[in-house]
């Protein structure tokens, strides 16, 4: 494994912001001295208790106790090794990673799959984009069915990168194979049938995709992770997916289809004060946006839109407008994702044409531009109008089976917003739009709460997502309780401790076992050497992502201490209490059963034992540090 220089590590700190760092995925405002915060990328939450200091270079939840560094940060957000995130920020900041002599540079198949699998993807975006433009037949075709067919600019092609796959398919397996990619990358890319006792040759790469327009899948941070494939008259006939619109990327190492959605890696930079998400149904709808200047466009990624994705968004934004083809199916979706919407915090507007029976977003933009947005933002419905519409689109003539089901679907979508206050107003939006009378409307809603909860209730406990960190979970890893944790509290708060201290508490004291333990003593033996470095520098000593996560945690506590010495003293007293106490005790059980099997003789345990007693009682003082 090649090792990356601390060096180069603490020059990456020094120079890189964390809030740039941070800010890509988390719209951060202040907090109070240099002090920002924003929502937790790491659990779901509606106000923000995520907090970054970009001058220690720390962050951390007061949520969820997650806390860390820059390095950890892109760790744990973009799921890369501890190397991989330094490079990453390497190459995002343009700062060169240098490696200790000997250990070699990451070498290809050093890279994780992941890693390996992106850079894949972006040959291959380049690959197809490439051959939209070719002065060849098929980028011809492609281009004419671009400009032509879907009415879009040149420009836009260029812009997302377009791409074009001719019916055969073959060109980018020649171009991976060329680029040397692992057997691994290639089999798991999605991109490529592959049977499983095949040997890599060009012809056991059987692509996924052939005679199709390539839409490049970015994730939020831009990074390209699949492909949505359109059916052009280039599809051939033996396509497994030939009736197939849109074939999109399987999931893969890189690709959750759930967790993703088109454009925003573009639109969560437009977003701001008037200017909500507006999510369209498909990836050309948003295309279709973004060229006549609606940069805030983003589209589920073909499948329904999930809980994960909603809360993706609203770390972003809160107000999303909904765009829709006014299509039965599409106002189902809707109704569908209401709920959840309205439980990640997202407050939805719904577009609509007011007097058009039928509303195709494309069209409407195509025809009219930005005036069409506008236009059909003035009528927009909030989201129990809309949701009371899709349940019963003509109560007039329901009979009241029909009234009673549509109830409930609404039910199911007021149950999902937590304020008392919202309830109250959309049941009674509902009762008057079922025509019913508001009070029963309120008591069958609570007889649909109490039914709920019994069935919640029957359930087995679904708290055991291990996604979802439980409150202080990281805290408790380094042993909140533990002497040592305190210690190394007052150690990082008040570094003029560190010497004295490390003279005057033994090794042996410590309980290694855990980080704060761990940390404790290797900090103490820093500072006995004199080579403490000071505490913002203390990535060299950090080895483990508990201890990087603890010392984050005790960084961000400021401790109420008036007199650390006396505190620090207090703290040895436990150590001792706890190192020596042990062995006092088996001492006097020994001498008490002088039949017992004794280990040495009487003489010696009684001299062991008034040493320990002596330790015990003698006063451990600190030399006072100013
Ligand atoms: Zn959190």
């Amino acid at each position: 494994m090649p090792v990356i220089k601390p060096t180069c590590i603490r020059d990456l700190k020094l120079r890189v912001n964390l809030a740039d760092v941070v800010g890509r995925m988390v719209t951060l405002r202040k907090a109070g001295g240099s002090r920002l915060k924003g929502l937790c990328p790491f659990h779901n939450e509606k106000t923000p208790s995520f907090h970054v200091d970009p001058d220690k270079g720390f962050y951390k939840c007061f949520g969820c106790g997650k806390a860390g560094d820059l390095i950890t940060f892109v760790r744990d957000t973009e799921q890369l090794n501890f190397s991989e995130s330094v490079e990453a920020l390497g190459k995002r900041f343009g700062i060169v990673i240098e490696y200790e002599e000997g250990s070699g540079g990451p070498t290809h198949e050093e890279r994780s799959l992941r890693q390996e699998i992106f850079d894949l993807h972006d040959v291959a975006a380049d690959h197809f984009h490439q051959a939209f433009r070719a002065p060849d037949a098929t980028g011809t075709f492609f281009r004419t069915y671009w400009t032509e067919k879907r009415r879009f600019a040149p420009e836009l092609a260029d812009e997302f990168k377009i791409g074009g796959v001719d019916a055969q398919g073959s060109a980018l397996g020649t171009a991976l194979l060329r680029r040397k990619f692992s057997e691994e990358a290639l089999r798991r890319c999605g991109l490529f049938f592959i049977y499983d006792d095949a040997a890599i040759t060009l012809h056991a790469l059987r692509p996924r995709f052939r005679g199709r327009l390539m839409i490049p899948i970015r994730d939020h941070q831009g990074r390209i992770v699949a492909f949505t494939a359109r059916q052009t008259d280039l599809t051939p006939a033996d396509d497994p997916a030939r009736e197939a619109k849109y074939v999109n990327s399987p999931e893969t190492p890189i690709f959750t289809k759930g967790n993703l959605l088109f454009n925003l890696d573009r639109a969560r930079t437009a977003v701001g004060e008037g200017k909500p998400f507006v999510m369209v149904e498909g990836q050309l709808d948003a295309l279709r946006c973004w060229s006549v200047g609606l940069k805030t466009a983003i589209a589920p990624q073909g499948t329904s839109i999930t809980e994960s994705q909603l809360v993706l968004l609203r770390r972003y934004h809160s107000q999303v407008e909904c765009f829709f083809d006014s299509d039965g199916a599409g106002q189902k979706a809707a109704l569908r994702f209401l709920p959840m919407a309205l439980k990640a915090g997202l407050e939805l507007r719904f577009l609509t044409l007011a007097g058009a029976e039928k509303l195709d977003p494309d069209l409407l933009f195509l025809e009219r531009g930005l005036a069409g947005y506008e236009d059909v933002r003035r009528g927009a419905q909030t989201a129990m109008a809309f949701a009371c519409k899709a349940a019963l689109p003509d109560p007039s003539g329901a009979t009241a089976e029909t009234k009673s089901r549509a109830a409930q679907t609404l039910f199911e979508v007021i149950g999902a917003s937590e304020s008392e206050v919202t309830r109250a107003e959309f049941i009674k939006e509902a009762a008057a739009h079922l025509r019913l009378s508001p009070l029963a409307a309120q008591k069958d809603f609570q007889t649909f709460l109490a039914r709920q909860s019994r069935q919640a209730a029957a359930r087995p406990a679904a708290n055991a997502d291990p996604e979802i960190p439980t409150p202080n979970s990281s805290t408790a890893a380094g042993g909140t309780q533990t002497p040592e944790h305190h210690l190394l509290l007052l150690l990082l708060h008040f570094e003029k401790l560190g010497p004295t201290l490390s003279h005057a508490l033994p090794h042996d004291w410590i309980d290694t076992t855990h980080p704060a333990g761990a940390l404790l003593n290797r900090f103490l033996g820093e500072y006995e050497q004199n080579a403490w470095p000071g505490r913002d520098q203390l990535d060299g000593l950090l080895e483990s992502e508990a201890e990087r996560s603890l010392v984050a945690n005790l960084l961000f506590e400021a401790p109420a201490v008036e007199d650390p010495v006396k505190v620090a003293q207090e703290g040895m007293k436990q150590l001792r209490a706890r190192a020596l106490e042990p062995r006092l005790r088996q001492i006097e059980l020994a001498l008490a059963n002088p039949d017992a099997d004794i280990e040495s003789d009487p003489i010696s345990l009684l001299k062991e034992r008034s040493e320990l007693q002596r330790q015990l009682r003698a006063p451990l003082v600190l030399a006072a540090v100013v």
